[in-house]
């Protein structure tokens, strides 16, 4: 045997493994396909949020959470409804659970701390049971993605237990009696920036062998061609155009590799992906996008200048939009905005994206209260290609059309549906959901104080008619794509991280961790997530499954 146990991929659940196998006195060989400098894999890019339930933070921010209202908004998103449930259901309860006990002391304990404003993502706004948060749970981690990654790091780097072995790509998986075997080629060294694409080039093929393998290699959120094969059929014909929010290592390749050995794949068409992609004018990756985190001020209109229908408003409801817009044939849609809306309101996902919190700049973070966009958001205003400002409708419009090759957009209606909007918003009350949701959301100290914009007309109430900028101008619009991000179903696992067979039998030494084991159970998600935990799921998934693997070869 080369190791007791192999782990195969050093994202987030692939590190967490690690540090677990090695703390419990396991020998490991961890492979990645990506140079050293990648270590990390999508973690690091992210912005950090994690899914915590009834915390210190939340409780300063005067929210009132509690595991039995995680759970009933876990389950009113997640919509389980089939037999291969099953294991994502246990998982949920299971991850739930964590989420609102060890989770947060445990990282705790390793030096993870968070920004004390607690967001909300998802907040749903349909009728109960349905998707979405009642409450934030959104917990930032100060010093994003990467301070999330590096506890894990710094447990196992210099470690003499753990072998690291980067450009080792996995593309064999044999099990029997004696252990397991994972073979693959070694690929040419690369000095590529980390998350840029690597070259495919080999060097030598190699193999070892172990008492168990744990799979932790991520979903195929950066395989177009595997999310159009697995696109959902309720959702229209996949988009013509996407662009992609996940390096190119994201690539699927392990799930085929895993079922060929005969561990099973379930949940394959529920998928996360995000309606609000804009094109990064600085890309890392092939098709480079990002995420927009929006406040729920902006007018979402689709490709035509309609209206998105309640509750689809910024913030409330990714998927439900997407299919809205994807299920109509269109691949992409508009926020209709003005400046100061967008200061207040535009944050983008990403730890490149927010260098005040990933590199804990408590000075340059102070001024996200003060009026204006983040450098970042300033940045996309000024050479991002879905950006176009104007003073009037009229120019916004022309600008808008000019964008899309169309004239798609009319002037007029998408002038009388801001007058509309506006006239609500000076009322004080009004009766549109949108705007009655904007001012409910204010409510919450965090959102009053950096996310939600103080409720204002878009349009000058002087020149009525005219469709000129009010106070808060200019006007603004952003093109939005679909972004492909994260993988929903994957391989099969019991609440040991075991990957199943078709039988429902464990794969014999077999374990997987993380995005490629849909973050546990094989899909914990169900058809939606409430953000948050994808990050969360890692932990939890890469910590059963190492604790599980070390038990079972000692
Ligand atoms: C920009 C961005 C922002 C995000 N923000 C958040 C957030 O705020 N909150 C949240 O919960 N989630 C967020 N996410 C999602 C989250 O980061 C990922 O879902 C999670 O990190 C996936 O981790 P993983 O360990 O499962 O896989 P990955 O991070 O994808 O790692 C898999 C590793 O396996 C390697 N690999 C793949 N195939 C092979 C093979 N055949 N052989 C060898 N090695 C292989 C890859 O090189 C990679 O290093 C974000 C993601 C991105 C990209």
């Amino acid at each position: 045997m080369d190791a007791d146990v192999i782990v195969i991929g050093a994202g987030l659940s692939g590190l967490v493994a690690t540090a677990e196998l090695a703390a419990a006195g396991r020998s490991v060989i961890l492979l990645d396909g990506e140079p050293a400098q990648s270590l990390g894999g999508q973690a690091y890019w992210s912005f950090g949020g994690l899914f915590m339930v009834d915390t210190p933070e939340q409780r300063r921010m005067r929210v009132k959470d509690s595991a039995a209202l995680a759970l009933a908004d876990w389950m009113g998103s997640a919509g389980f409804d089939s037999p291969s449930d099953y294991w994502p259901r246990r998982w949920a309860e299971a991850y739930v659970s964590f989420a609102s006990g060890e989770l947060r002391s445990w990282l705790y304990g390793l030096g993870v701390r968070w920004f004390p404003v607690v967001q909300w993502a998802e907040r749903g706004g349909g009728p109960i049971p349905g998707h979405g948060n009642s409450v934030p749970r959104f917990h930032i981690t100060w010093g994003t993605g990467p301070a999330l990654v590096q506890p894990f790091l710094d447990r196992i780097r210099g470690n003499d237990r753990v072998r690291i072995l980067n450009r080792h790509k996995v593309s064999g998986l044999e099990t029997g009696p004696d252990g397991v075997r994972v073979n693959g080629q070694v690929l040419l060294a690369s000095t590529v920036p980390r998350g840029a694409r690597s070259p495919d080039g080999v060097a030598r093929d190699f193999s070892f062998s172990a008492s168990a393998v744990i799979i932790s290699s991520g979903g195929i959120g950066g395989n177009v061609d595997l999310v159009r094969k697995y696109w959902p059929a309720d959702w229209g014909r996949p988009p013509e155009k996407m662009i992609i929010g996940v390096p190119d290592f994201v690539d699927g390749s392990m799930l085929q590799v895993a079922e060929q050995a005969g561990g099973r794949v379930i949940n394959r068409t529920r998928m996360w992906h995000y309606p609000e992609g804009v094109i990064n004018h600085a890309p890392i990756w092939t098709e480079h996008g990002i995420r927009i985190l929006p406040g729920p001020s902006a007018l979402w209109v689709d490709a035509h200048g309609e209206r998105l229908p309640f509750p689809l408003y910024p913030g409330f409801d990714a998927l439900g939009a997407l299919r809205h817009i994807t299920s109509r044939g269109d691949d992409h849609s508009w926020f209709v905005l003005d400046l100061e809306t967008v200061g207040k309101e535009l944050a983008l996902s990403g730890s490149e994206q927010n260098a005040d919190l990933t590199g804990k700049d408590i000075r340059q973070l102070s001024t996200r209260v003060r009026p204006g966009p983040t450098p970042e958001v300033q940045a996309f205003l000024r050479r991002g290609a879905d950006f176009v400002t104007a003073g009037s409708v009229d120019d916004l419009v022309a600008r808008m059309n000019k964008l899309t090759g169309t004239d798609h957009i009319d002037a007029d209606r998408l002038r009388q549906l801001i007058e509309l909007r506006d006239q609500q918003v000076v009322s004080g009350l009004g009766k549109d959901p949108q705007v009655t949701a904007t001012a409910a959301a204010r409510r919450y100290l965090g959102d009053r104080l950096s996310r939600v914009a103080t409720p204002h007309p878009y349009l000058d109430p002087r020149r009525p008619g005219a469709g000129i900028a009010g106070t808060g101008g200019p006007l603004v619009a952003v093109r939005l794509h679909v972004l492909t991000r994260k993988t929903l179903g994957g391989l099969e696992t019991d609440l040991d991280g075991r990957v199943l067979t078709a039988d429902g039998s464990p794969l014999p030494g077999v374990y997987a961790a993380g995005e490629v084991s849909g973050f546990g159970g094989g899909g914990v998600h169900g058809y939606r997530s409430l953000e948050g935990t994808f990050l969360g799921g890692c932990l939890f998934s890469g910590r059963v499954a190492g604790q599980a693997a070390a038990a079972a070869v000692g």
